[in-house]
C-alpha cells in the first residue's frame, strides 16, 4: 500500500469519526428536545407538543442508526473490509427512510386530530413556545451541520437524516403556531 493510500484510508476512519459525532450529538440533542416536548406537552396539555414529542423520538431513533452505523462502518473498516461501509449504510438509509415515513405519518395524523379536538388556553404558554422555539433552532442547526459532514464523508443516512432535520424546521413552526393559536 503506498503512502498516499494508507493517509486516504485513515482520512475516512477521521471521516467516519466525524460523522459519528455529529449523529451523536444530534441524538443527544433530539433526546433532550423529545423529553422537554414529552414534560412541557404532558403539564400543558398541548396535544400537538406531545405529538411533536413522539415525531422527536422516532427522529432520535433514525438519527441513532444513523450513527451506529457509521460507528460499525469505522469498526469494518480498521478489520479491512472495505465495502462493509456500503452495506451498513444502504441497510441504514433503509431504516431511517421507514421512521422518517412514520414520524411524517404521524405528524398529519395530529393535523388531523388537531381539527377535530378544541384546545382551550387561559394563560400565553409560554414555555411551549420556548419549547418549540428551541426545536426550531436545534432543526436549523442539526440540518446545517448532518448536510455538512453527511457531504463531506458522503453518508447516505447523514443526509437522509438532514433533510429530515431541514423538515423538522417547518414542522416545529407547525407545532408553534398551533400552540400559538389554538383552534
Ligand atoms: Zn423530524
Amino acid at each position: 500500500m503506498s503512502g498516499q493510500a494508507i493517509e486516504k484510508k485513515i482520512d475516512n476512519i477521521e471521516g467516519l469519526k466525524q460523522g459519528q459525532r455529529i449523529a451523536f450529538i444530534a441524538s443527544l440533542a433530539t433526546l433532550l428536545l423529545a423529553v422537554a416536548k414529552a414534560a412541557v406537552g404532558y403539564l400543558f396539555d398541548s396535544k400537538v407538543l406531545v405529538a411533536d414529542a413522539f415525531h422527536s423520538g422516532a427522529d432520535l431513533l433514525a438519527i441513532f442508526a444513523s450513527g451506529f452505523g457509521l460507528w460499525i462502518a469505522s469498526r469494518k473498516k480498521t478489520e479491512r473490509f472495505p465495502y462493509g461501509l456500503y452495506k451498513v449504510e444502504n441497510l441504514v438509509t433503509l431504516i431511517v427512510g421507514a421512521l422518517i415515513t412514520w414520524a411524517g405519518v404521524e405528524i398529519l395524523r395530529d393535523g388531523y386530530d388537531k381539527l377535530f379536538h378544541v384546545a382551550y388556553v387561559k394563560e400565553f404558554p409560554i414555555l411551549p413556545v420556548s419549547v418549540s422555539i428551541l426545536s426550531v433552532i436545534t432543526a436549523f442547526v442539526l440540518a446545517k451541520k448532518e448536510r455538512e459532514i453527511g457531504k463531506s464523508i458522503n453518508s447516505q443516512s447523514l443526509m437522509a437524516n438532514a433533510s429530515e432535520s431541514f423538515l423538522d424546521i417547518f414542522t416545529s413552526l407547525v407545532v408553534l403556531m398551533g400552540i400559538c393559536w389554538p383552534i
